[in-house]
């Protein structure tokens, strides 16, 4: 597949973007386009809104899965593109409509001249939220596979065009919202002591949460707690009687985070007791660390050795993946694919190089075949 049809299919998902689970014209889309293919050594099932497509290859001694997310954000984008998303208030702002898009590349490939290895690509719904890859493991879909491992890649708007990176090893963090509400007695200004302050509540917390990090967790266990959004009151001259904060917790190991979880949860307990209010607890979307397997990682790095493309060395980072959840349950890894934009993830300007569409195409189709 030349690089103007990969852009083509680009354009067309990049105007389609849906949130998590509500991936139904994407779906449509993939299904669509599989058809034109119509071999009869490949096997296309359905998942929810996902699609699994699976080569049975020539000697099927291996089974390698490849993995794309699907979902968009809830962005209102502002990129100007022509193309740009007819969906308003949603927007493809981290990737995923390049990610498809490879995929489909490989695909159309594969299908030219079929893999010596069985290969399952799995197009995964909801990456940003509630998460999907959880739920695939747990009913079970994979297991029917056998898969050997399974790798992933992600648009990085850093890294020049012509670039890949990944290391062995952590490369994602655990991950796990964070939102609380905290529910007291409001009432007018000038009568405190008749109230249940939850201003006072959710101040309290925020300046204790901070202290969880300094003095909880191991120092040599890298971790982050943030809280990005506090809300409480109405008008100037009431108390009021809620208040909600919502963050997240990131961390480099899994017990990490549960350190950091009974902190909250004790935390909690206190200001219930202090501030004489009730406090409810939710940790929304949690994701499992993308932790590379050393062997396909070194594996990958020699299948793009006399290529034109650029292998680097990547940093891990406190940003979190649902891929995290497959490399749990089978080795494999995930790469920084370089589409160098001016733009970072989740930006509502995010405007990654097209070129790097075929660059993704030849890294995944390298490893496949190595
Ligand atoms: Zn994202
Ligand atoms: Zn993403």
């Amino acid at each position: 597949m030349n690089l103007e049809q990969l852009i083509k299919i680009r354009r067309e998902l990049h105007q389609i973007p849906e949130l998590g689970f509500e991936e139904y014209k994407t779906q449509a889309y993939i299904l669509e386009f599989l058809k034109s293919l119509n071999k009869d050594f490949i096997q296309i099932d359905t998942w929810r809104t996902g699609v699994f497509v699976y080569f049975k290859g020539t000697t099927g001694n291996e089974t390698i899965a490849y993995r794309t997310d699907m979902d968009g954000l809830p962005i209102t984008e502002q990129t100007g593109y022509d193309f740009a998303s007819e969906h308003n208030g949603k927007m493809h702002a981290c990737g995923h409509d390049f990610h498809m898009t490879i995929a489909l590349g490989v695909i159309t490939e594969l299908a030219e001249s079929p893999p010596e290895n069985n290969v399952l690509f799995i197009f995964q719904p909801a990456e940003e939220g509630p998460g999907g890859a959880l739920p695939i493991i747990q009913e079970g879909i994979l297991a029917q596979y056998q898969v050997d491992y399974i790798f992933a890649l992600h648009i990085d708007p850093r890294q020049e065009v012509g670039s890949v990176s990944s290391k062995p090893g952590l490369l994602f963090a655990n991950t796990s919202e964070l939102f609380i509400d905290f529910n007291g007695t409001g009432g007018h200004a000038a009568y405190p002591h008749e109230t249940k302050d939850m201003m006072m509540a959710a101040s309290a917390f925020n300046l204790q949460v901070q202290q969880i990090v300094s003095r909880a967790t191991n120092p040599l266990e890298d971790a982050v707690v943030t809280l990005g959004k506090m809300e409480a009151g109405t008008v100037q001259n009431i108390i009021p009687e809620k208040a909600r904060v919502e963050g997240t917790i990131r961390t480099s190991q899994p017990q990490t985070m549960q350190t950091i979880q009974n902190a909250i949860e004790k935390m909690l307990e206190g200001i219930e007791i202090r501030y004489e209010c009730e406090t409810e607890l939710d940790y929304g979307s949690n994701y499992y660390m993308v932790n590379n397997t050393e062997v396909y990682t070194e594996k990958f790095e020699a299948a793009l050795q006399n290529s034109s493309i650029t292998y680097r060395k990547a940093n891990a980072a406190m940003t979190g993946e649902d891929f995290g959840y497959f490399l749990k349950e089978y080795p494999g890894f995930m790469f920084w694919l370089g589409v160098g934009a001016d733009y970072g993830l989740h930006q509502s300007k995010l405007n990654p190089d097209e070129r790097a569409l075929e660059i993704g195409v030849e890294a995944v189709k390298r490893m496949i075949k190595s």
